[in-house]
């Protein structure tokens, strides 16, 4: 293992192995902090996906120090510390508090902190983050339930979250490339800062910045960075660049969707599906609620339904719909009570033939995956930008393909399939 990666959320740590993957580094996903003895033979990278967004900071702390203990015991040259592309992450942490931490375990004199994603739309100028044209705090991220985002300037929302001083690497440097880069990595280590914010408005300045950091010990950022990372181990002849398939050799067997996203994108994939004609089968929270439906009626639904199409299970609704379902039952026991419903149907159906299965939703994969007991993914060919096929590691036979909700076109339930084989 050459690069040891520690995500702070299950879809995020996908759309970083996928990164990984399509810059040739043959790339493992694990479920939480590994095992000491996980197997990671032939990988040269792993991705260690845990849910520590928006836990206590020293929970986030604990199991990131115990990934990365894991990671570097086996090998890995380089850690990288990956956040989402809006930071998203309060006075409270966890970025600040986990990013000390790895500084501290690796040993690291300096870390840089970019979650520049320009492709997406997410750019950092003068230290400040930008959402399209918004900076950070204007955009809709300044509302998000769970981590509101209303301070733009990156410099300063990490300086509260850490007492070890911050810096900014700005886009004049920058934009002359990856000597000035590593020149300026070296001056700000010189006075004393500990953290650098990168500017990046372009990918070129991502790839530059990765070159520059190649001997860092410790990467923080979004998955944009990991983009110039690779090209590093490949130019030190460390591994050799992988092919990437655009198909994938999938176990035999049925083919399931289950949809627990309410976003617009599902929606439009969820229609899509019903008018190509794929059965399916709506979850009601209040017919859940009632105990009127239950993963028994699934089951046997989805087992009576022809075998050479897929089925298509969805709670996904409308905002209005959404709505009045949380006011009625509260939005925590909604979401849980249907994330365990569509959980235990997974299970039960992929104990019983199905084998190839796309989950809508971040929360329903996390969901799906833990009541599947799957621990370690293996990347294979991507679908949409950011998700990607991937294989069960523990030997039983199942294709997975985890989609946070917004991502994907509206065909998407229609034309994954066609990369397996
Ligand atoms: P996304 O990736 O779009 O955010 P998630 O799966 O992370 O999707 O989150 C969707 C949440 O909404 C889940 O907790 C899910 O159980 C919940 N949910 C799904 N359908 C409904 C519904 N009809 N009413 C209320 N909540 C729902």
């Amino acid at each position: 293992m050459l690069l040891g990666c520690i995500a702070d959320d299950l879809t995020g740590a996908t759309d970083l192995a996928l990164m990984l993957t399509r810059a040739g580094m043959r790339t493992v996903q694990v479920m939480g902090v590994p095992a000491a003895n996980a197997d990671f033979d032939g990988f040269d990278a792993v991705v260690v996906a845990l849910k520590s967004r928006t836990n206590p900071a020293a929970e986030a702390v604990a199991w990131s120090l115990a990934s990365a203990d894991v990671l570097l015991a086996r090998g890995a040259k380089q850690l990288f510390f990956k956040y989402c592309s809006t930071f998203d992450s309060t006075d409270q942490g966890n970025i600040g508090p986990v990013a000390e931490a790895l500084l501290a375990k690796t040993g690291a004199e300096i870390a840089l902190a970019c979650p520049a994603f320009p492709a997406n739309k997410r750019t950092v100028y003068l230290g400040n983050l930008f959402v399209g044209e918004q900076p950070l705090a204007e955009s809709p991220m300044k509302d998000h339930p769970l981590t509101p985002m209303r301070d733009s300037n990156l410099v300063r929302v990490l300086q509260r979250q850490t007492k070890l001083p911050v810096g900014v690497i700005p886009h004049a440097v920058v934009d002359q490339g990856a000597a000035a880069i590593e020149g300026a990595f070296k001056g700000a280590a010189l006075i004393g800062k500990r953290f650098v914010v990168v500017d990046a408005i372009a990918d070129r300045h991502l790839i530059d910045m990765g070159r520059a950091a190649a001997s860092h010990k410790l990467i923080t950022g979004g998955s944009g960075v990991a983009m110039g990372l690779p090209a590093n181990f490949l130019a030190q002849s460390l591994m050799k660049a992988a092919g990437s398939a655009t198909r994938m050799a999938a176990p035999n067997g049925r083919q399931l969707i289950i949809a627990g996203s309410c976003s617009e994108a599902t929606r439009g994939q969820v229609k899509a599906a019903i008018a190509a004609g794929i059965p399916v089968h709506e979850v009601d929270a209040r017919a859940v609620a009632a105990k009127k439906l239950g993963p028994a009626d699934l089951v046997s639904w989805a087992k009576k339904q022809p075998a050479s199409a897929p089925v298509l299970i969805y709670s996904s609704a409308e905002p209005a719909r959404v709505a009045e379902v949380q006011r009625e039952f509260g939005r925590d026991t909604a979401g849980s009570m249907i994330e365990a419903l569509l959980a235990a149907t997974a299970k039960a159906l992929c104990a019983d033939g199905f084998t190839r299965v796309i989950v809508a939703g971040g929360e329903t994969s996390g969901a799906v995956v833990a009541a599947l007991g799957v621990t370690a993914i293996e990347i294979g060919p991507e679908i949409a930008p950011g998700v990607p096929w991937t294989l069960a590691r523990d030997g039983r036979p199942l294709a997975l393909a985890l989609k946070s909700g917004n991502f994907g076109g509206s065909d998407f339930f229609l034309s994954a399939w066609s990369h397996l084989v």
